[in-house]
């Protein structure tokens, strides 16, 4: 636990720890979406994905600041994985990097480190919330967690927030048409079932939370 209400290289573990842990638990889930609007794959490409990074950044050693750990996390994703869901979320993870983290990150960093992140990913892809992606779960979450910031909500609280509205973001995707990715030549048969992207993204983000949901503030 830490007294500060910040992330230092443990917590930001036990953040990745979680979320792959709620992946995995839901990734039969994730591929049936996905069988549905794409080729069926999201599930084993999460899990392989979150594997990879909770072990980048588990093992990760304190002669690399959390800004190089998120970045060298992140460009690994990259270099194993071809999907197109890996190499947004590859980009997502370093682009957390992109700015400066000490080995404490408050809640202000974390926002700051969100946004680089989302910046990174909105170079790789044209997507914008309401083409039914990751971005309908995404751009709401990074959003929710700034504005909680910037109103002084800890960090747990901000986290929460911005799981909550990637949750509603993503529910919201089952009323969209998809424009991006394999989807898009299925039209409007994928109304009615919710992004993959989006539902694995809102889970990452509810992982997060309960791993932070134990840091309390002094
Ligand atoms: P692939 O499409 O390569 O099989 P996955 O099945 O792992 O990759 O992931 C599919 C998800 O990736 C989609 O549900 C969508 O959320 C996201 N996605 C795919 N293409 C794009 C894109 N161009 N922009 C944003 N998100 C995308
Ligand atoms: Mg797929």
């Amino acid at each position: 636990m830490n007294m500060k209400g910040c992330v230092s290289r443990t917590e930001l573990g036990r953040m990745f720890a979680e979320a792959t842990q709620l992946i995995r638990s839901q990734n039969e889930i994730l591929s049936q979406l996905d069988s549905q609007c794409g080729d069926g794959d999201h599930g084993t490409t999460m899990m392989r994905v979150m594997e990879v990074l909770e072990g980048a950044i588990g093992s990760s050693s304190n002669e690399r600041n959390l800004s190089e750990t998120l970045r060298q996390a992140g460009w690994t994703v990259m270099n194993v994985d071809g999907g197109a869901s890996s190499a947004l979320l590859g980009s997502f993870i370093a682009g957390m990097g992109n700015t400066e983290l000490g080995d404490e990150i408050d809640c202000a960093a974390l926002a700051k480190s969100l946004e680089t992140g989302l910046q990174s990913v909105q170079k790789q892809t044209k997507a914008r919330p309401g083409d039914k992606t990751m971005m309908d779960a995404l751009v709401p979450a990074v959003e929710a967690f700034g504005k909680a910031a910037a109103s002084g909500k800890s960090i747990s609280e901000a986290m929460n927030d911005a799981a909550v509205a990637a949750e509603t973001g993503a529910a919201s995707t089952s009323y969209l048409v998809a424009r991006h990715g394999r989807a898009k030549y299925l039209g409007e048969k994928t109304l009615g079932c919710p992004d993959a992207g989006a539902t694995s993204m809102a889970l990452l983000f509810r992982g997060f939370s309960v791993a932070l949901a134990a840091v309390k503030e002094s």
